[in-house]
């Protein structure tokens, strides 16, 4: 485990804190609470979080009794609707980092979609995310690991982000989506949605093949994917501001982890994403495969996303119209 804190440059702004002020206007850097310290302690736990974590591991013990092959399709297919468009595209780069401009259907779309990974409805998620990185590896960052490896892969989630104030704390952190009312919706959507999604596994395997195949759906489609793609994420916030390279000095710990970028769908490159968090394409070099990146790629040729942040900063968008410009002359 990692303890090392990078320090900014003398004289360089830290490209950490500067991305997420520009999604979220003015930020003081006194707003920082509640530290780890702060959170760590009984009277705040999470124990909707705990609960709903535990259960879904304690699920996944069924997993060798319940396999199937149809179900290890459903699984993986369902990984990553969920996983890579879900919670990579939708949730991070879409939503958190608005890398991307689409219509509201779409937007909602992905939101609902990132809801069914199981890391909870929208603006929790997005109001940690910013701000991890208003204050990564830094006092204040819900999940680094100077608090300790675990800590950032799982345990952060066992206490509550905010500070008592849950509303305050979405309002500071993602106030131009509290502001939907569709978003706030979406917090009371996420029992429904999930339960909704395990009665027609169970129910479309039922159909289809009996008990045998609708436990099996529901175990392997529902739970074992769930619990796989949650961890890729967490791997994010652990393994790759621990281990892996860096191309660009940030004032965080972050890497690029080519292990975190296959399991977790392209955002192990993150080292490159604290460097230049709106850019919606995490690979940086050619071998930087990224497949959430193919994804919006695809999208932007049919017509579905349109000004989206494939470039590092002006001069390369504008290098990148001119080409594009003499190439359609
Ligand atoms: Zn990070
Ligand atoms: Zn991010």
């Amino acid at each position: 485990m990692s303890t090392v804190v990078v320090t900014p440059p003398k004289g360089r702004p830290s490209s950490s804190l500067r991305p997420a002020s520009d999604e979220n206007g003015d930020k003081s850097k006194k707003e920082i609470g509640p530290t780890t310290a702060d959170r760590k302690r009984w009277d705040n736990v999470s124990y909707w979080a705990v609960g709903w974590l535990a259960f879904a591991h304690l699920v996944v013990l069924a997993a060798p009794f319940t396999f199937t092959w149809t179900g290890l399709i459903v699984a993986l297919v369902l990984h990553w609707v969920t996983g890579s468009l879900g919670i990579c595209l939708g949730y991070h780069r879409l939503l958190t980092h608005t890398g991307m401009k689409t219509y509201n259907w779409v937007r909602y779309f992905y939101a609902t979609v990132g809801t069914l990974a199981g890391e909870g409805a929208p603006l929790d998620w997005i109001a940690d995310h910013r701000k991890h990185h208003a204050c990564s590896d830094q006092e204040g960052d819900p999940h680094t690991p100077n608090d300790g490896g675990i800590w950032s892969h799982i345990f952060w989630l066992a206490f509550h982000t905010h500070n008592g104030d849950r509303v305050a704390h979405l309002k500071r952190w993602a106030p131009d989506l509290y502001k939907e009312r569709g978003m706030r919706i979406l917090d009371y959507l996420f029992l429904p949605l999930h339960i909704a999604a395990s009665l027609a596994l169970l129910g479309i395997g039922y159909a289809i093949g009996g008990w045998e195949l609708g436990l099996s759906l529901l175990v392997w489609g529902m739970f074992v994917r769930l619990v796989t793609v949650l961890h890729a994420t967490w791997l994010v916030n652990s393994a790759s501001h621990m281990w892996g390279y860096r191309n660009y000095e940030t004032t965080d710990d972050s890497r690029n982890n080519w292990l975190v970028a296959i399991v977790a769908y392209g955002e192990g490159w993150h080292n490159n994403h604290h460097a230049y968090p709106r850019m919606a394409k995490h690979g940086h070099k050619w071998w930087e495969f990224d497949i959430t990146w193919q994804a919006i790629r695809l999208m932007r040729s049919v017509g579905l996303v349109w000004d989206v942040v494939d470039y590092r900063n002006a001069a390369e968008k504008k290098e990148m119209q001119a080409a594009r410009e003499a190439a359609s002359s």
